[in-house]
């Protein structure tokens, strides 16, 4: 029997009545031949409040009971969809995570899946079962008890299972219906790409598109599961959504594909710290120690090196607004420990990081002359440059993001396809 792994997130079984629709395209696919996994988040909202009760009993809570309490949610949707599949003589039962068992670490409320043993579902799909409805986000440890994966882990829990049993594709139902050029909210020009690959959805997913969890991203391309991003609210075919795959099913391929932003980034400025081997790693290291995920890094030279025995630098970074309090605790904790010496912390909190996105970088020159030439057009200042192998990402003024974006989704022309 062929396979498909189904994944219905929050919003797509936020009551009874979507669960219906949920399973009535279970129904349609065991209908077309296939034995299906149905993957279930919890209830929208759901997840929120138990973490809300969590932390209301105990703020320095047990990571363990967090888990437990955490993960019932999913238990909920699991036995409902079971029982409306049922409701429609479509024999199917649920599985939380231990039942499976579905092996994890103990990094609890960050595990990782370590194996999904097949025989037990196996079995079941053997007597004439032909829906096996999975609690996503969950599994067990060693020890023996629930864990959880990270916020958005039904994603991930979706693509191990799809991996697992070699299914055919990994449908994954949503609110959206599929993967756009950007935002279509920042513009209306904004189009559903019909395919995207592995790579880019990486980079367009920890850009902000978040749609997926990167780390099901980083899965289905390590075991090369196809991906299908689609809405659970409209009429769908085989082909609606948009495919998330390997590059060499992707025919058309434009220089770029999408074009990513992050709202809230902050800019950081070390004046004058010293110029000599070790320096970066006594700054970043402290940083990566405090948690600050520091994004774009550039050295510069110092405008005022003058009037300095020693060679002096300026170090520019990036990171997320919210993390600049950690990031200036840790640089001042370095500089009073005499690890670094810096003249001024210079910070700018009204940036915002726009970024192209294309594996046709590879082998096209001349993107990030016209992408900067896009942005000189509208008068928008670039503050950082980073680049990778397929994706170039400048910072600038927050309140010129939107018509960064949109400038750019002109410049590159993704309106059009092809
Ligand atoms: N219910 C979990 C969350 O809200 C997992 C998921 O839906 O992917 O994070
Ligand atoms: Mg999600």
């Amino acid at each position: 029997m062929p396979l498909l792994v189904m994944k219905f997130g929050g919003t797509s079984v936020a009551n009874l009545e979507r669960i219906r629709n949920a399973a009535e395209k279970v129904r349609t696919e065991v209908a077309r031949g296939y034995d299906v996994i149905v993957i279930v988040s919890a209830m929208s909202g759901k997840t929120n409040e138990l973490v809300g009760w969590v932390n209301e009993t105990s703020p320095l809570y047990d990571a363990r009971e967090y888990d437990a309490v955490v993960s019932s949610g999913e238990n909920v949707t699991a036995g409902l969809m079971a029982l409306t599949l049922q409701e429609m003589d479509v024999p199917a039962r649920s599985w939380q995570g231990w039942q499976v068992p579905i092996q994890t670490t103990s990094a609890h409320g960050a595990a990782r899946f370590v194996d999904i043993p097949r025989a037990n579902l196996d079995a079941k799909f053997a007597e004439g079962f032909k829906v096996a409805v999975i609690a996503g986000f969950q599994g067990v440890s060693a020890e023996g008890r629930i864990t959880t994966l990270g916020r958005g882990g039904s994603d991930t829990t979706a693509v191990a299972f799809a991996a697992a049993f070699d299914a055919e594709r990994c449908d994954i139902y949503t609110d959206v219906d599929g993967i756009y050029t950007t935002d279509p909210r920042i513009t209306s020009k904004a189009r559903k790409l019909e395919k995207i690959s592995f790579e880019e959805m990486l980079e367009l997913a920890s850009l902000g598109a978040k749609v997926l969890q990167t780390r099901s991203v980083e899965l289905a391309m390590r075991y090369k599961v196809r991906l299908r991003v689609l809405s659970s609210f409209d009429e769908t075919d085989e082909t609606s959504g948009t495919l998330v795959c390997d590059e060499d099913e992707i025919m058309e391929s434009k220089v770029v594909s999408g074009v990513a932003y992050s709202r809230e980034e902050a800019k950081l400025t070390l004046v004058t710290v010293e110029d000599r081997p070790g320096i970066a790693a006594a700054i970043f290291g402290p940083l990566s120690e405090a948690g600050v995920n520091v994004d774009m890094i550039v050295q510069n030279i110092s405008e005022n090196a003058q009037g300095h025995e020693k060679p002096v630098t300026d170090m520019t970074f990036s990171c997320p607004v919210d993390q600049v309090g950690r990031a200036r605790k840790a640089l001042e904790a370095a500089r009073d420990a005499g690890q670094i010496s810096y003249e001024a912390l210079e910070v700018d909190t009204d940036a915002a990081k726009v970024s192209v996105v294309g594996i046709g970088m590879r082998s096209h020159a001349g993107v990030a002359a016209r992408m900067f030439r896009a942005l000189a057009e509208e008068g928008v200042n670039i503050k950082v440059i980073a680049t990778s192998e397929i994706k170039i990402s400048v910072l600038i003024d927050r309140k010129y993001m939107e018509l960064a974006v949109q400038s750019l989704h002109d410049a590159f022309e993704l309106d059009k396809a092809g």
